[in-house]
């Protein structure tokens, strides 16, 4: 009694079988060659985004009462230097409130400050920060860097938060 596995195998010539080995084989090797191209376009990608996406394109947003009183670039908060590139840097402008310090960027209402600055965490993540204030409970200060647009940063004595957007 010959199984039916065997009795196939029997009407196969046997170059034929070779044949289905190679193609299999073949197969096989462009699979791989595929896995290694996703794998290495992936790597890629997130070593992109790890060098460049992270302070490009994201924008910080310091509302006062709701109000925004500094919107401007990540990257221009870290680079800036002078009152004037503040002033260029962002989108809304009042010297009543803004003003810009080695340490970051004052703002500033009747009823206190707070330094918004740069920030980076510790696997290299860039966001903002709130560096100083002077409210009472320093919640706004302790909360520390924050580089996700989920995230939010609260002054709740000053009525002032400090977001980033994508
Ligand atoms: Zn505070």
């Amino acid at each position: 009694m010959i199984s039916k596995a065997e009795d196939m195998k029997d009407n196969i010539p046997e170059h034929r079988i070779d044949e289905e080995k190679r193609r299999g084989r073949n197969d096989m090797r462009l699979l791989l060659f595929l896995l290694l191209i996703c794998g290495l376009i992936f790597a890629g990608r997130e070593l992109w985004a790890h060098f460049h996406a992270d302070g490009d394109g994201k924008q910080v947003v310091v509302s006062l009462d709701g109000e925004p009183v500094l919107i401007c670039g990540l990257n221009e908060l870290r680079d800036m230097e002078t009152e004037e590139e503040l002033r260029a840097a962002s989108k809304v402008y009042d010297e009543d409130i803004l003003s810009f310090s080695e340490e970051g960027v004052e703002v500033r209402s009747e009823v206190g400050y707070n330094v918004i600055s740069y920030g980076e965490l510790s696997d290299g993540s860039e966001g903002v920060k709130c560096l100083r204030a002077d409210c009472p409970d320093k919640v706004c200060v302790e909360q520390g860097t924050i580089c996700l647009s989920t995230e939010v940063i609260v002054c709740l004595p000053h009525k002032l938060t400090v977001r980033i957007e994508d």
